[in-house]
Order: C-alpha cells, then sequence, then structure tokens
C-alpha cells in the first residue's frame, strides 16, 4: 500500500516537472512510427535498408525528428514570464536570433536570422528568452510567415509591451537545393503589432537600429 502511493506520489512529482518545463503537452510524437515510415521512405527510394550505413537510419531520424520538432503545441508563455521592471518606453531590439525550422510543405530545413523589437510598457524580458520563444516556434514544422506572426503574437500577448515588430530572413533548403535552385537567396517576411502598426516612424528606427535604413 506504502508502495502504491510512492508511485503514485513519483508520477504526480513527474508530471509537475513536466508542465513546469513546458513539456507537459501531448506532443503526439511516436517514434516507433516515424522509424516505420523512413523504413518505407527507403524501400521507396529503392535502397537497401539493411546495408550498414543505413541500419540505423530510422532510429537516427526519430531521435533527431524528437528534437527539431519538439516545439510543437509549446508556448513561449513560460519564457516570456521572466520579466525586469523598466521605467523606459524605448524601443528594445535583439538581432540577428539565429534559427534552424522545418518547411511544412517539404520537410526541409529553412535556416536564418530573427530580428525581435518591441516597445516595453514597464517590463522588459530577459534577452536570452527571446531567443528561446523564437526556437520554441521555430521547432514544428512551419511556415516563415507564420513563424514571423507567432514570434510576434507571443510577445503581445505574454509581455506588457505597447508594439512588437519581427523581421525574419531564410534560405529554404528546398528552394535553394532543388526546383529554382538560387542558393543563398533569402525569403524575408514581417510580422508588426500594435505601435508599430500606428506610427510609422517606429519601423524607420527598426530598420535604423538593424543597420538598413
Ligand atoms: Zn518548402
Amino acid at each position: 500500500m506504502e508502495r502504491q502511493q510512492e508511485i503514485v506520489d513519483i508520477k504526480r512529482h513527474a508530471k509537475c516537472l513536466q508542465s513546469r518545463n513546458g513539456l507537459g503537452r501531448d506532443d503526439g510524437m511516436d517514434k516507433d512510427k516515424i522509424r516505420e515510415a523512413v523504413l518505407m521512405l527507403l524501400e521507396g527510394i529503392g535502397e537497401d535498408p539493411g546495408r550498414e550505413g543505413l541500419k540505423e537510419t530510422p532510429d537516427r531520424i526519430a531521435r533527431m525528428y524528437e528534437e527539431i520538432l519538439s516545439g510543437g503545441g509549446e508556448t513561449a508563455e513560460l519564457p516570456l514570464s521572466k520579466t525586469f521592471h523598466t521605467d523606459s518606453a524605448e524601443m528594445v531590439l535583439e538581432k540577428d536570433i539565429v534559427f534552424y525550422s522545418m518547411c511544412e510543405h517539404h520537410m526541409m530545413p529553412f535556416f536564418g536570422k530573427a530580428h525581435v523589437a518591441y516597445i516595453p510598457d514597464g517590463e522588459v524580458v530577459g534577452l536570452s528568452k527571446l531567443a528561446r520563444t523564437v526556437e520554441i516556434y521555430a521547432r514544428r514544422l512551419q511556415l516563415q510567415e507564420r513563424l514571423t506572426a507567432q514570434i510576434a503574437d507571443a510577445m503581445m500577448t505574454y509581455v506588457k509591451c505597447r508594439g512588437v515588430m519581427v523581421m525574419l530572413e531564410a534560405e529554404h533548403m528546398c528552394m535553394t537545393m532543388r526546383g529554382v535552385k538560387k542558393p543563398g537567396s533569402q525569403t524575408v517576411t514581417i510580422a508588426k503589432r500594435g505601435a508599430f502598426e500606428e506610427r510609422a516612424e517606429l519601423e524607420r528606427t527598426f530598420f535604423a537600429m538593424l543597420g538598413r535604413a
């Protein structure tokens, strides 16, 4: 009886830790299914999944997806709840945040830099938390436009701020490695919220701070 209570306690503790880490979600990741699918993919390509270099590939890919697609269903509420008081209402810009994501149309990587600016309204966020926010929304099957919007919306939702502007510049492997094959070509997306939508001079300041004016 005592032992059963112990098991219940351990399970409850694990659940509590999970939700504290933002992992208490059902992300629907089924590694067995991924392994099976990769095996079929290899056969479909005409490969021999039994040959030495490929034997571990289904398992490697399953473990890799667990990492690079780990953000599914997670929000940036937790990192963005760590704030500090400020009396300043001057723009804060965190630029050149390197990110890696996966295009949902081809399941190929797209990667580049994110620039996140906001106008504080009594509080600022720890700088590493902005990078963490970008990472959370990048680690799932994405569209660059949606990733840009999700970062901006998370800032507006979880941080007391007057406005947000997010710009993403990225290379899409599905474009540069196949099809039109334009190596190095960049896709640029922008999302503006709050004060940035109303005051054009804020956008000019954003580009000036980026060194693009
Ligand atoms: Zn694509």
